[in-house]
């Protein structure tokens, strides 16, 4: 958790103008949070697979502003939804509720849960972070949220622990089964680097993106998801049975060689599911070596593999992430894949930063004109993870 690449006075100044216009709150201190979305540059399905992931944060956040407040009443007004809502501390479950509310509730339940004593808050916040556009909204909320009732009572946890309170709260509370890639890389997140996550072990990597300059460029197809769920908990189930089958706890410590030589036993689609799996551990690692070596070609050429492999044999692409991939590889980057579940959402460019105006025009012209859809584009940088912006220091 380390100082912003945002300008914080501004953040601030915003901040607190929409929380004294929607309460007009009485009480001190001021405390602003902010937490990063994420991407993840490569290691797709590998969270669940104890493997390797490679995400960064970037500089899209939730920003919570908060006064504390004598009781256990929380208030908060989320400006992009145009929705406010309450509940009291210590009586987190009720259904009567939008739904956004709930990643709050969970939070707060975890931290009580974790021994912590909390207070009351009135509360804003406003966000850049699109929502189910594969940036993580809502570990950004997570996180954010968490900081700013730990500080409310001067207290804090350790960034690790902070994360794992947030994960717990999105999978028991919020009732999504998420691994713990986007609330770490919301809290790790650094500039010009990418987070080398060990799934299996949860040790974390710093790698320093050296190189010639670049932008991370969401494409995102706008094709509503369908079929996500279904067709994702098959897959969690295949990966499962292949280790089974090849007798390891999980697919980590397999390999090519041990799942090449098992192909028959696996049956054709366990067998492409796990391949899938090994092979993109060995490119999330060697796209960490080429990152530290300055060489965005090698991390291309992996990246667009990654795309290669969830499409041919994790079986997870549609005809408009194809689409959209096209357009990407034909407008000129380093590599694009697919990103997230699959089957809708959005294809990542690694793209050379003075590339990314005539970029994103290109590709938005093409995948129109191929797909009939209007898509969504848009740069984004590498930046730091979450932070308490006020009170500082
Ligand atoms: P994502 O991939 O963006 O994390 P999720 O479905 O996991 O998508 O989380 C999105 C949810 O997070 C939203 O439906 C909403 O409940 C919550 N959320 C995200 N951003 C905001 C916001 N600015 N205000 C209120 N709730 C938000
Ligand atoms: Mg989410």
């Amino acid at each position: 958790m380390s100082s912003s690449t945002y300008n914080s006075s501004q953040v601030v100044r915003r901040a607190r103008a929409l929380l004294y216009e929607k309460w007009q709150p009485r009480g001190e201190p001021l405390i602003v949070t902010r937490g990063p979305g994420r991407l993840n540059l490569i290691g797709e399905h590998t969270d669940y697979n104890h493997g390797y992931v490679m995400p960064v944060a970037v500089d899209r956040s939730v920003v919570i502003a908060a006064t504390p407040r004598e009781d256990q009443r929380i208030r908060v007004y989320s400006e992009g939804l145009d929705s406010a809502a309450e509940y009291t501390l210590g009586r987190e479950p009720d259904d009567h509720k939008p739904g956004w509310i709930k990643y709050l509730e969970g939070v707060s339940w975890v931290l009580a849960d974790l021994g912590k004593s909390l207070r009351g808050l009135d509360a804003v916040l406003y966000s850049d972070v699109p929502r189910g556009a594969g940036l993580s909204s809502s570990a950004a909320l997570e996180v954010a949220w968490a900081m700013a009732l730990l500080t409310a009572t001067r207290d804090h946890l350790p960034p690790r622990e902070l994360a794992l309170a947030c994960q717990r709260a999105e999978n028991e509370y919020v009732g999504m089964k998420c691994g713990i890639l986007d609330q770490f890389a919301s809290v790790f997140g650094r500039a010009q680097s990418a987070l080398l996550i060990d799934c299996d072990s949860l040790e974390i990597e710093v790698v320093p993106l050296q190189g010639h300059p670049i932008s991370l460029v969401v494409c995102d197809t706008n094709r509503p998801r369908s079929l996500v769920n279904s067709e994702y908990n098959q897959r969690r189930a295949s990966c499962e049975q292949a280790a089974r089958l090849l007798g390891l706890p999980s697919l980590r410590p397999a390999t090519r060689e041990t799942v090449m030589a098992a192909r028959e036993t696996l049956g054709e689609e366990n067998f492409k599911r796990a391949w899938h799996v090994v092979t993109e551990n060995e490119r999330v690692i060697e796209t960490a070596e080429a990152f530290k070596r300055g060489d965005l070609e090698a991390v291309g050429r992996m990246i667009s593999a990654s795309h290669r492999s969830l499409r041919d044999y994790y079986e997870v692409s549609c005809p408009e992430l194809e689409a959209m991939w096209t357009a990407t590889q034909r407008a000129g980057c380093y590599g694009s894949r697919l990103v997230g579940a699959g089957f809708g959402g959005a294809v990542l460019a690694l793209v050379a930063e003075e590339q990314v105006r005539q970029f994103i025009p290109q590709v938005t012209a093409s995948y129109l004109e191929s797909a009939g859809r209007q898509p969504n584009v848009f740069a984004v940088q590498i930046a730091n993870g979450a932070e308490v912006v006020l009170p500082s220091g």
